[in-house]
């Protein structure tokens, strides 16, 4: 989503968007986003923010499109073109304040999460920038070449080549699963942090889901007020847990549908969840259970969830194992369900981002296409299948994991074999 904030928003949703009809205040119309020439970019969403009612107070421009980084790019090229200019860090919410529209201690709010995605994700960068994930990959690659050697030579030269030993190369291939899967263990953590988690508050009408997460936000404002005529169902807001970024996400705007019977409490949930990691779910503790508070528990059942019996002050009625006990209103209980979370969320400990660690999806892809082989070249090793069935899987473990260090080559292989083995003599 490409985000712009000025008086010239307008002047630019007419000459980037091309529409049937007219962009209304703050309903998403579907059309064609347009450089600064007329040429088509994408199809995608845009929608216009007349200014007080905004984020920053100005006339806000957003535009959707699809999320090719070379599609967002292009689209923020035209932006400019019209006569914007890149924000600097932190310029939307500082105009928002000197438009008066949050108070200071919301900016830093702002400011604190914001924060804390960059500084993780420096971190995790910073890690991967010396090439250190391709150099470990590379060495990995090289034994995984060793024993093709091994194997091709067997193979190919039965007389000049002793036959592998065949549980050394298991030892070898062992190790190198072993380290595999430690690089994306650490890459799964890793994207933990740069990402973040969701966590979808549920729970019946007044059982405290707002007051809990304007607790949570430690503010006193009113979440909740969200602007007239807003088609959003859900309210998103963030919090730091443990250093990790953890976006909850409250129904409560779906009952601010007036003239529209209230959704069933099992539809609301389905649609608070989708997306979410973890269920929140936030029960009257002080009253017995009902009907839709049994309809919610059943609906997660299986899932990572937490169960928050609220309202504790007025007496609890409410027994459920594993279930937290107290009050919106209490310290103690914030603390606990933080520390529910993050517990849930990433077991209470953090990846050593400073270690090298798979970052994009083609990485995990690769590694994971890697591994599949080296289990099946495995398996044909202490099956005693021939030789050549494992060197097949092995080639593809080497080939698969070339991607990672950008290099895609099973040629490599079978240099390493000519040049080492001489067979040119
Ligand atoms: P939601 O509909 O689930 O979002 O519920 P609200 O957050 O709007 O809360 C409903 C009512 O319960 C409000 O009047 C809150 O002040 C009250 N409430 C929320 N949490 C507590 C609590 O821990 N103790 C008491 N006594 N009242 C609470």
């Amino acid at each position: 989503m490409v985000r712009v904030s000025g008086p010239l928003s307008q002047t630019i949703a007419r000459r980037l968007f091309r529409a049937p009809a007219e962009l209304q205040p703050r309903l998403a119309q579907y059309g064609t986003v347009v450089d600064e020439r007329g040429a088509a970019i994408d199809r995608g969403l845009a929608m216009l923010f007349p200014g007080p009612h905004s984020y920053t107070g100005e006339d806000v421009l957003e535009l959707h499109v699809h999320g090719s980084p070379a599609i967002a790019r292009e689209v923020v090229r035209a932006v400019l073109a019209c006569g914007a200019r890149n924000a600097l860090p932190g310029e939307f919410t500082r105009r928002a304040f000197l438009n008066g529209k949050m108070d200071l201690h919301e900016a830093a709010a702002v400011a604190d999460v914001i924060d804390a995605e960059t500084r993780s994700a420096a971190r995790a960068a910073v890690a991967n920038l010396g090439g250190g994930l391709a150099s470990e990959v590379t060495g990995l690659r090289g034994q995984l070449s060793g024993m093709l050697e091994e194997l091709s030579g067997a193979i190919d030269f039965p007389d000049e080549v002793p036959d592998p030993d065949r549980a050394a190369l298991e030892g070898v291939l062992s190790a190198i699963v072993e380290r595999l899967e430690a690089l994306r263990r650490d890459g799964e953590r890793g994207r933990l942090v740069r990402e973040g988690i969701t966590v979808a508050i549920v729970g019946p009408p007044n059982a405290g889901k707002s007051s809990l997460l304007n607790a949570l936000l430690g503010e006193d404002r009113a979440i909740v007020s969200e602007t007239p005529g807003t088609t959003r169902d859900t309210i998103e807001e963030s919090i730091v847990v443990g250093g990790v970024q953890v976006r909850l996400v409250d129904t409560a705007g779906i009952r601010a549908h007036a003239g529209r019977l209230e959704a069933a409490g099992i539809e609301r949930t389905r649609r608070a969840l989708e997306g979410a990691r973890i269920a929140l779910i936030v029960l009257d503790g002080s009253r017995p259970l009902d009907g839709e508070a049994y309809d919610i528990l059943t609906a997660t059942k299986g899932r990572e969830r937490i169960v928050f019996l609220n309202k504790a002050d007025l007496g609890t009625q409410i027994a459920l194992h594993g279930a937290l006990v107290g009050s919106a209103f209490d310290h103690d209980s914030l603390e606990a369900l933080r520390a529910a979370i993050a517990h849930l969320g990433w077991n209470g400990e953090l990846p050593d981002l400073e270690r090298p660690h798979l970052a994009s999806l083609r990485e995990f892809d690769a590694v994971n296409e890697a591994l599949e082989a080296l289990g099946r070249a495995r398996a044909t090793l202490s099956a005693g299948e021939p030789a050549d069935l494992c060197a097949g899987e092995l080639t593809r473990a080497f080939s698969a994991l070339g991607h990672v260090c950008e290099r895609v080559a099973a040629e490599e292989v079978l240099d390493g074999i000519f040049s080492r083995f001489c067979i040119g003599k």
